[in-house]
């Protein structure tokens, strides 16, 4: 039996984590893929209080280690259910607890072309600081317009002979700053109002067909990266939570869904701003609230 079982190790997560166990529950994380959540894919934080600048990498791996340190349980295992009465079953195991954090966050949103599924992995990648450097020298295309699209660039243009921007709008959606850093490196080429048409290849990506005002060019690029935007992950819990029309879930308090012992922080839930710090702040005030209402039920 845990205190508490966090399902996603992100900032929210570990976060979360962190406050609960400096009060001494026991804590178990599960985890469907690497520790970090989406920010592993910054190649830089400059709006963290306190930290003028760090990797995504850097920070992520601070606060994962912060964590293990204290005594987590941490196992990386995909959560496929969980019932009212705080039973975790995932493709290994079911556990069980007296509060669970939903922290699954966001994943990459598709283009939903064809040739893509085909050619991931074989020249379509979402995570640019994962795959960037199997595209060392080579010339590669980044779709997006967010602060994830401006950042995969920045990153690229420094392992990358070409990058490509394509945006459908001529306005970006991301922090000025990363735009006009951008906008400085000299192998960055911005090809705006236009929208990919057709990935081409068979057994690994050779070009794209994009589609400007009403002219096709076609582009000879080794790898594609996909930035434009996520989606929730939060179809699972549906018996438990109740969720918005983009699948966020709907709280009250901030962090509290509609069953009792069943919180959840960060990214995953309703809320104005989707950033680092409303992540791990939606953290603490998960742990606090947990730890009350651990201690009040074994009163
Ligand atoms: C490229 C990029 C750059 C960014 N830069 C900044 C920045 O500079 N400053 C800033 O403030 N914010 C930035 N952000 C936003 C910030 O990363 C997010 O707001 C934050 O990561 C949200 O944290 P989270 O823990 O809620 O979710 P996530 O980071 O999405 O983590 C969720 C975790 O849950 C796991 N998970 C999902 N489903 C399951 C399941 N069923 N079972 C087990 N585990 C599961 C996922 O694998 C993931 O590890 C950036 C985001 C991106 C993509």
């Amino acid at each position: 039996m845990f205190d508490i079982i966090i399902i996603g190790a992100g900032p929210s997560g570990l976060a979360t984590a962190l406050y609960a166990l400096r009060a001494n529950k026991k804590v178990l994380i599960l985890e469907a893929s690497a520790y970090g959540g989406q920010i592993i894919n910054a190649s830089n934080i400059e709006n963290y209080p306190g930290i003028k600048s760090i990797s995504g990498f850097d920070f992520a791996t601070n606060l994962y280690n912060q964590v293990k340190d204290l005594g987590a349980t941490i196992k990386f295992e995909k959560v496929l259910k969980v019932t009212e009465n705080k039973e975790v079953t995932t493709a290994k195991d079911t556990y069980q607890a007296k509060v669970i954090v939903i922290a699954t966050g966001k994943k990459p949103r598709k283009l939903e072309i064809e040739g893509e599924d085909k050619l991931i992995g074989k020249g379509i990648s979402y995570c640019a600081t994962c795959d960037g450097n199997f595209y060392k020298g080579k010339e590669v295309a980044i779709v997006g317009g967010g602060n994830t699209a401006i950042e995969d660039a920045i990153y690229l243009s420094a392992i990358c002979k070409k990058v490509y921007l394509i945006h459908r709008r001529e306005e970006f959606r991301a922090f000025s700053k990363s735009i006009e850093e951008l906008k400085s490196k000299e192998n960055v080429e911005f090809i705006l109002n236009s929208n990919i048409a057709k990935i081409n290849g068979n057994d690994s990506l050779e070009s794209i067909e994009i589609k400007k005002d009403n002219e096709i060019i076609n582009l000879k690029v080794q790898g594609l990266f996909i930035a434009i935007g996520g989606e929730t992950q939060n179809d699972i819990f549906t018996n438990v939570v109740d969720l918005d029309e983009f699948g966020y879930i709907e709280t009250h308090n901030d962090v509290m869904t509609k069953t009792l012992g069943i919180f959840v922080a960060g990214d995953a839930r309703k809320k104005s701003l989707y950033q680092l710090t409303t992540a791990v702040a939606d953290g603490a005030l998960v742990a606090d609230l947990a730890i009350k209402y651990i201690n009040l039920s074994t009163q």
